[in-house]
Order: C-alpha cells, then structure tokens, then sequence
C-alpha cells in the first residue's frame, strides 16, 4: 500500500515503514515524539530539480529554514546544493554541516549589522536586499569592511500565489521585497552606492503553491525588468525565482519539481534568456515528504461531543495545524483489525488550538503509536519549549541505518540560562 506523500513510506504486513525501515521500532528505540527523516526521499526530490535543470547555468539554494538539522544540510550540500539563509544562526549551521558559502544566497527583511558583517567575512555569494534602507547600511558595512556586497534586490511581483494569507508574500501588501514600479529606481541607487555590486535579481511569491502559473507571471514581471535594467546599463547576471513549490498533504496535486523547472526554463528560452543562470530557493519541496512525526497514544477520552485522543506530540513540537490549521495525515504505525472511531487527535499543551488532526477516524488502543505524515518541513525548525516541554529527538534514515542526528533535548537545557534573583539582604 502507498501512502499520501511519499513513494518513500508503506505499510508492510500492516507495519508502517520509512525507506525499508519500520517505525514502531524507532519510535520504541529512540522515544517519542520523534521526527523520522529519509535521506533518500531528500536527495529524490532534489534529483528531481537537478535533472530538469541539466546542462543550464543553475545553482539549487536549499531554503533551510524548512528544516536546519545539520545531518540534512550535509546531505544537500554533498549533493551540490547551496543555500538561502535567513540569519546569520543558520549562516553559522550552513558551515558546521561543511556546505560553501560562495553557494549561500542572504534572504530576509531585517539583517542586522553583525550579520551582514559575518556573511561578507566568510564569503556568501549575493545578498537578497528587500530596502532602499538595507542597501545604503549594507553598503556602509562593506566599505568599513574593505569588501564588496554582491547583491540582488527582491523584487514583489505583485502576483497573486493562490496559497494561504499568511504563507503569501508577492502580494503588494506583503511585508517582502521592493515594489516593482519602484525597482527600476531602487537599482540605480544600488548601482551607485560604492560598497555593492549589482549581481541578481530574485522574488519570492509565497508557500505551498500548488500551481505553475504564478511562476510564470512573476519570471515574466522580473524578465520586463532585467530588460529594462540591461537597457539602462545595469547587468543582472542571475535571476532567482525563489521557492514555494507545494507538497501533497495529500489532497493537493502541486506541479513536480521538474514540470515547473521545464516551464520556467521554456519561458526564460522564449523571451531570449537561455543563458541567464537560474536560481531556485525551494525549501518544503525539498524535505516535506521526506520526514514524519511518530507519537505515543496516551489516552483516550471518549465524549459526548468529541472522542479525543491524547498523544505525546503537541503544537511545540509541530506547530502547523494549530497556526495555518494545516491538515496533515496521521497513521498508526501498526495497524488494528478493530473497527474505526472519530478522534480529534490532541497534544498535552494547555491551549484549545493544540491539535495536530481533527475528525480522523482511527481504530486506536491507549499505547498505540501513530506517524504524522508530509512533516519533514517546517516542523522541528518551528517547534519551541512552550510548557516546558523538551523539543523532539531527530533521527535519519541513511542506507537502511537509523541515525540518530539530535539527541533529545535534555530538560536542563531548558532553563540552565536563566538566574533566580539574587536573596535579598535583609
Ligand atoms: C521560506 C523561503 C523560501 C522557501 O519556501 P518554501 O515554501 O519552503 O519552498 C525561499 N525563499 C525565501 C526568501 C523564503 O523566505
């Protein structure tokens, strides 16, 4: 049997495996709740944009937001992947899991000094400038620095990704980016400010888009304006489409990687720039479906309204259905023969939006363990300690191995930095 997300899961002999591995013997080896991630489902979904994007000038920038473990950064970066950082924190993991600056794209509205202090050290390849403000400090910086800031300036396209407000960012009211009515002027400046070098031009349209269109008809408002920049005198080597490629959650039918490479790739040829290199930032594209959530059932509490189920995972661990009431698939991780009841599936936190699925029909046993599906992105990189809570162990499957690539977080951690108020003298 197949299940929603990935070719990399299946039940086998009603057992719940991830690439050849069975989760109920990870989850009784390593604790829940637990996130299980396979290697090979990262690599295969990022095989699928390096195939397309074959024999083009191209650099693929894991957004590692989506999920900073160092285990996966080393994985991509050994694949040849760079990265879009959003701070100078994961600036700082990008080199400790052995990945290259001079494949890191800066993306963010609000980079302080010291982080764009540290990435002109080291060396990053392009700053994604979203101000007119950021590009004259960014210029400041690297004049004190003796360095050259490559930049790109993020443009809002203004185009309607078609996704959920909150994940939606090429809009005109969208926080993000530089307008693009106002671009044209914003890049003189930046042409002229002595600390930069214009290198790029990039957008970003959003999350878990599910469509090529908006794609298109933001790559077409950003080919309008590096036409009109060359035109000008400005060259912009490359264009960086960004990221936002949506997974299966599993109702949704999102574009494969390769479809939306191959039809960026077929505009980019029909309006004659064949040659520009292409930058892409996908993040959950590149993860989601490759990790899940495992959880212990802790009891069950049958209503008059509503059967809840209690399990050991909550919104610090996975915070998605509680903030975007994101639906994602939950599974036991060994099947029963009994017959199935309507459960909402909850987390122990003392707040009503902790939930992780609602209106699930599962035949469950207090014990039992489940598996949260498609939870690969935007799941540990999101959790937090809310209600004291230790966050989560990771592990990754590599070769048919389970390794472990963070340990628990041992409680003392948890408040070791914090001070009592000093006693009073009396
Ligand atoms: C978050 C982000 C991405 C990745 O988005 P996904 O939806 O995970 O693909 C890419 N670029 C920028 C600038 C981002 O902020």
């Amino acid at each position: 049997m197949t299940l929603p997300g990935s070719p990399f899961l299946a039940r086998r002999d009603g057992s719940l495996q991830l690439d050849g591995v069975d989760l109920q013997a990870l989850a009784q080896r390593f604790g829940t709740p637990l996130y299980v991630y396979s290697q090979a489902a990262m690599l295969d979904a990022l095989a699928s944009y390096q195939r397309a994007l074959a024999g083009r000038r191209h650099l693929v920038c894991y957004a590692m937001k989506a999920n900073s473990n160092l285990a996966v950064l080393q994985t991509f970066a050994q694949a040849g992947c760079g990265f879009d950082i959003v701070s100078g924190g994961e600036l700082a993991r990008v080199l400790a899991a052995g990945g290259r600056a001079d494949r890191v794209v800066f993306s963010g509205v609000g980079k302080t000094r010291a982080e764009m202090l540290q990435a002109l050290q080291v060396g990053v390849r392009c700053f994604n400038v979203e101000s007119e403000s950021e590009l004259r400090r960014l210029s400041a910086v690297a004049r004190e620095a003796g360095a050259v800031a490559a930049v790109s300036l993020r443009v809002n396209p203004d185009v309607d990704a078609g996704t959920h407000p909150y994940i939606s960012t090429g809009l005109r009211e969208n926080k993000f980016g530089i307008a693009h009515e106002r671009a044209r002027e914003v890049y003189r400046l930046a042409a002229s400010l002595p600390g930069l070098k214009v290198v790029g031009i990039d957008c970003h349209i959003g999350s878990q888009i599910t469509q090529t269109a908006p794609y298109l008809d933001a790559l077409d408002r950003l080919l309008d304006l590096v036409e009109a920049l060359e035109a000008e005198g400005i060259a912009i080597a490359h264009i960086d489409i960004g990221g936002g490629l949506g997974i299966t959650y599993p109702d949704e039918t999102p574009p494969r990687p390769g479809e939306l490479v191959a039809q960026v790739l077929a505009r980019m040829d029909a309006r004659g720039h064949g040659q520009r290199e292409l930058l892409l930032e996908p993040g959950r594209s590149l993860v989601g479906n490759a990790g899940v959530l495992l959880t212990e059932v802790l009891y069950l509490k049958p209503g008059p309204a509503k059967n809840f189920c209690i399990v050991d995972a909550a919104m610090n661990d996975l915070v998605r259905p509680a903030l975007y009431e994101a639906w994602m698939a939950i599974e036991p991780l060994q099947q029963r023969a009994t017959a199935a009841q309507r459960w909402d599936v909850v987390g122990p936190v003392c707040e009503s939006g902790d939930w992780l699925g609602r209106e699930r029909d599962l035949a469950l046993a207090e014990g039992d363990f489940l598996a949260v599906l498609s939870a690969g992105a935007y799941g540990m990189t999101m959790a937090s300690n809310y209600n004291t809570r230790p966050r989560a162990a990771e592990v990754m499957v590599v070769a048919g191995d389970a390794v472990l690539v963070r340990e628990r977080e041992p409680l003392v951690q948890l408040f070791g930095t914090e001070r009592r108020l000093p006693t009073p003298s009396a």
